[in-house]
């Protein structure tokens, strides 16, 4: 009977010991919010409230390189506002916007025109 109940103590203390690493990790790891990697809000081309009609409106990376935009680089294609984080990736969306476009595409969610632009 003595043994049965040593070896259900030490079964306990291992779980306890086990629980407690648990925790310790858990509170070292979670954060209080989801934003992105450092920290950022995320700007995504419809938050660019500059009268351009953007041609994904949830735009958030540059079609070239996969960085994030900024508000300040971009260029006009038919119309429609495409955003860029640098210079050198607008350039070359310039030389062949057919190779990048799809890029682009894949970061639109709906896929449909801004509602009131026939
Ligand atoms: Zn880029």
């Amino acid at each position: 009977m003595d043994r049965y109940i040593s070896s259900g103590s030490g079964w306990l203390l291992m779980a306890v010991v086990l629980l407690m690493g648990g925790i310790l990790v858990g509170c070292g790891d979670s954060g209080p919010s989801s934003s992105d990697a450092e920290g950022h809000t995320v700007l995504t081309a419809d938050g660019i409230n500059d009268g351009a009609t953007p041609m994904v409106g949830q735009q958030t990376k540059c079609p070239v390189c996969g960085e994030p935009i900024k508000s300040e680089v971009h260029t006009e294609s038919k119309e429609e506002r495409v955003y860029f984080d640098k210079q050198e990736c607008l350039e070359k969306w310039k030389q062949n916007p057919q190779k990048y476009k799809q890029k682009l595409m894949d970061q639109d969610l709906k896929w449909a025109p801004p509602p009131g632009q026939a």
